[in-house]
């Protein structure tokens, strides 16, 4: 593992800028919020200023949202919605060095990943500029002299909430289905990341988009959130982060009653049997936790091995886990950033305590990192029961937990013995097993022999309480679409039902 401490960065974007709120097809200041000092979390460096709104600003915002819903971008037809989506994909790619480069020294994560959730992003509108084609509806077949059609049209004014772990991309997956089915957005990233959503935001603009169409007002979640849910004009609520949130946007969403979609927290399954192939089975597992320093919501972070195995599994996990290049973000070498801020270290450093208190071991890492930036190692704890807490809650940080089972019953109950259900692996040479273990593992998603997670056309989302809704696919442009049914007589005789 290479030095957590002293870095030096190696490439840098120009962020003298001062990063505002995007209203109404402007940069724009708070009129209510702040302008806030941003730090790398990787250096402590100071890093940009930004705006975050308050409760003003998103009545400003939404107060935008309906104007361009009831104007311009409501009367934009599909082909033309499809063509601007294609140009903000196109926008994304142009400026794909500096959004990567931002993105990476916003949330200290490694470039290589920042590139990859980039191009991730891309894709996202150009498959919703397709799947603009498949919104339709139906002429319904109920015969007599009724002649029925279904109409498909937006939702409204959608909120949309988004977290800190990947700013960009999940604005991405967010805001194009959104667009797609005609629908305004007021975003709300984490105010700790508003920097390529707001980046995001004028590429929109500048490629055509009109004003009022996107809208972005970062903010602080138990006041601009609040505001943003509770708001009588939004008419939907998409929402990303915690579970304990989640629960919070589903009470508060209750009055005035409005749609809610929930994509939560997770603490997903990675199942290793004896027969799997574990030359792919080892370093994909690794990845499947570390990637993005462990803060993913399908992080693998819970991997259970067959016992006849668990002794070589886990002394070769350990040194493939102790081997990451965990540093510098902009170095290109770099496979795991730091974390978000010290005190997420501190909160993830506090489960790992934990956890050695209730009797697991540490095999390798434990220990914060010493330097400026806050960087915590690999870190793998053994001989965890399911009863403990670091078995049990979601940690969201680069601590994986090894459990032994004995067979596939056993696997399978424990893979099932927590609150979430978002995803799980199950490596195995058995692809009868593979398919057995799909049908029976409660999660949304399920790899055999797969680690990666998330491609745009394959719906992701939750089982349990990882919530409800899902985003990636065509199905989910049924979240942003309402269904009007329209009834017509083709009697040609009046109906008179009181016999008038
Ligand atoms: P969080 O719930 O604290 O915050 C997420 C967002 O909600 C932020 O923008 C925050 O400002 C806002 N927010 C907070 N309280 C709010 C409130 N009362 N009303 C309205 N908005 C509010 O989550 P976090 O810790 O920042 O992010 C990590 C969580 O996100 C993890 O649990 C992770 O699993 C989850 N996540 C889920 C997915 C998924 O697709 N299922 C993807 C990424 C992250």
């Amino acid at each position: 593992m290479t030095s957590c401490g002293g870095i030096v960065p190696v490439v840098a974007v120009a962020t003298e800028r001062r990063y505002g709120l995007f209203i109404d097809g402007e940069s724009v200041e708070p009129a209510d919020g702040e302008i806030r000092e941003l730090a790398e979390p990787a250096t402590g460096e100071p890093l940009a200023q930004a705006a975050t709104a308050g409760p003003g600003d998103v009545d400003r915002a939404v107060a935008a949202a309906r104007a361009a819903l009831d104007g311009p971008w409501g009367k934009t037809p599909p082909n033309e919605r499809s063509r601007l989506l294609h140009a903000l994909a196109d926008a994304i790619n142009a400026n794909r060095k500096e959004l990567a480069e931002l993105e990476a020294r916003n949330v200290g994560k490694a470039i290589a990943s920042a590139k990859a959730e980039l191009a991730q992003g891309v894709e996202n509108f150009r498959f919703y500029a397709s799947a603009i084609a498949s919104i339709a509806g139906r002429s319904n077949p109920v015969g007599g002299s009724l002649l029925s059609y279904t109409l498909r049209e937006p939702v409204g004014v959608c909120g949309q909430i988004v977290p800190w772990n990947y700013p960009l991309m999940l604005a991405t997956w967010k805001l194009a289905p959104a667009l797609a089915a005609g629908c305004t957005v007021v975003l709300k990233p984490d105010p700790l990341t508003p920097l390529t959503a707001i980046r995001l935001a004028e590429l929109a603009s500048e490629v055509g988009f009109p004003a009022g169409a996107v809208n972005v007002v970062p903010g602080d979640g138990p006041t601009t959130g609040v505001h943003l849910v509770k708001h009588a004009g939004v008419d939907k609520v998409a929402f990303t982060g915690s579970t304990q949130t989640g629960s919070e946007i589903m009470r508060l969403a209750a009055e005035p009653l409005k749609r809610v979609s929930l994509e939560l927290g997770g603490k997903s399954p990675n199942l290793v049997f004896a027969d799997a192939d574990l030359e792919d089975a080892i370093p994909s597992s690794v990845w499947a936790i570390y990637y993005s320093a462990g803060q993913s919501c399908e992080a693998r972070s819970r991997v259970l091995v067959e016992q006849s195995i668990y002794d070589d599994f886990v002394s070769r996990f350990a040194d493939a886990a102790g081997s990451l290049k965990v540093g510098d973000p902009l170095d290109p070498e770099t496979q795991m950033g730091s974390l978000i801020s010290a005190a997420h270290r501190r909160r993830v450093h506090g489960f790992v305590e934990r956890g050695r208190d209730e009797g697991a071991e540490v095999v390798t890492g434990g220990e914060p990192g010493d330097g400026r930036g806050s960087f915590y190692p690999p870190t793998v704890l053994t001989g965890v029961e399911t009863r403990m807490a670091v078995a049990q809650e979601e940690i969201f940080g680069p601590v994986v937990t090894v459990t032994a089972f004995a067979d596939e019953k056993e696997a399978v109950s424990i893979a099932n013995d927590v609150r979430y259900g978002l995803f799980a692996t199950v490596w195995t040479g058995d692809s009868a097993r593979g398919h057995r273990l799909a049908r029976q593992i409660k999660a949304g998603m399920i790899g055999v022999n797969m680690p990666y997670t998330a491609f745009p056309g394959i719906p992701f989302g939750g089982y349990k309480q990882s919530g409800f809704g899902r985003e990636l696919g065509v199905e989910t442009l049924d979240l942003y679409l309402e269904t009007k049914a329209v009834l017509v007589s083709t009697s040609p005789k009046p109906f008179n039902p009181f016999g008038l």
